[in-house]
């Protein structure tokens, strides 16, 4: 679809190993690494999954040298501490994360510390196993950052460890996934291959989202399963602009649920920048929502899932409006779209009501209403 003749395009290499029921190869991967005794974290709600995957590897002949379910959301200092003495204590040789970002983002703070390698087992869409970000909480700011030591080795994504997320989990994950891939789109280092791999991302995964109601089967998760991974990859090939920006600062200072965050902002920003899209792009997104209007699709869908209706259903207040457009601004994003407090304020305003404007095309530099 690209017809770009000049780009830069990086990613991480991690290998992937794709199927259900293939998590029972963890134990082989991690042979194959060298390793034989990986500490495995989890959060609370995959403990199940970790127990499951530890069981694995004893099968294989490879005994965990710890196991915890104690992964909390945007990782607390105190529990990496606490893991990397874990560490110590065990003599773990290996990290073995099986969980959605929380858990993931546990083994990746750890790997930072003690340079151990990580494989890991994805049971929700978030993407951070294929990145190289790492981010740790203290005192309620987050440090975010870039390291090699973080990227996982090895990747199983095995869709029967998703069998048991709840629909409104899978929903409202699936959306925050979407977001990675609409934002490598227009993002300023996007490539041609990333355009490719977005595209496809976001179509299916929508796909599979309008199916959720109905019920999923095993082929359905494995569909969501795979865009993840592709989302994935958008996510850690490009940099990501105004509506990761915003939702960074919605999770930071009104400790905004991730996911559900992601969920809601995500047509409202697509909104806000659509007018200046190149045409090429308007097709690809509109192509994913059958022809028809992917920001519309997309709210829906985040209500279907029981995303926030808006802003102010998060906590965040008229009067916090301001600030936030100017926190914005300030920083501004690498993006298309006019970030002035301005014209963030009126998105703002917009999203803390929930209510999405109209489509409008695009004639030079003026917003005609379709
Ligand atoms: P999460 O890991 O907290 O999981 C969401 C919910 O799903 C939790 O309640 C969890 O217990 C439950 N769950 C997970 N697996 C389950 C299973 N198999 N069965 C039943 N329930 C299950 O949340 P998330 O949305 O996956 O990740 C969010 C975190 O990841 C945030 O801290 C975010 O900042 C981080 N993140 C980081 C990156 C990165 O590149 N570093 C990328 C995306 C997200």
């Amino acid at each position: 679809m690209s017809t770009a003749t000049r780009f830069i395009h990086q990613s991480h290499a991690s290998r992937i190993v794709f199927g259900r029921g293939r998590r029972h190869e963890a134990a082989q991967e991690l042979r194959t690494l060298g390793v034989r005794a990986p500490l495995c974290v989890s959060s609370p709600g995959s403990a199940a999954a970790v127990a499951g995957v530890a069981a694995s590897l004893a099968d294989g002949a490879l005994a965990p040298a710890a196991t915890s379910d104690r992964a909390r959301m945007h990782v607390p200092e105190h529990l990496v501490d606490e893991h990397v003495r874990t560490v110590e204590e065990s003599g773990a040789d290996s990290l073995v994360a099986v969980g959605g970002g929380s858990a993931i983002g546990l083994a990746k703070a750890v790997a930072l510390r003690t340079g151990l390698p990580i494989v890991c087992l994805p049971t929700t869409y978030s993407g951070s196993e294929m990145t190289d970000v790492w981010g740790i909480t203290k005192g309620g700011e987050k440090r975010t950052g870039r390291d090699a030591r973080v990227v996982a080795r090895v990747v199983v994504y095995d869709s029967e460890l998703t069998d048991s997320l709840p629909r409104s989990v899978s929903g409202l994950s699936g959306l925050n996934a979407v977001a990675h891939a609409v934002e490598a789109v227009y993002a300023p280092d996007t490539s041609p291959l990333v355009a490719v791999t977005a595209g496809e991302a976001i179509a299916v995964m929508t796909r599979a989202l309008r199916g959720l109601d109905g019920g999923w089967n095993d082929r359905d998760r494995d569909e969501a399963l795979y865009a993840a991974w592709l989302c994935g990859i958008c996510l850690d090939s490009t940099t990501m602009g105004l509506h990761h920006r915003l939702c960074h600062l919605l999770g930071g200072r009104f400790d905004a649920p991730h996911a559900a965050t992601h969920a809601l902002v995500l047509p409202f920003v697509l909104r806000h920048q659509e007018p200046w899209l190149p045409a090429a792009h308007r097709e690809l997104m509109a192509r994913s929502a059958d022809g028809g209007d992917l920001c519309t699709e997309l709210l829906r869908l985040a209500r279907a899932f029981g995303a926030p209706s808006g802003l102010r259903q998060l906590g965040v207040g008229l009067d916090d409006l301001a600030p936030i457009a100017r926190r914005l601004a300030q920083g501004s994003p690498p993006g298309i779209s006019p970030n002035d407090e301005e014209s963030l304020l009126a998105l703002l305003r917009a999203l803390h009501e929930g209510s999405l404007a109209p489509p409008v095309d695009s004639v030079g530099d003026r917003r005609v209403p379709r």
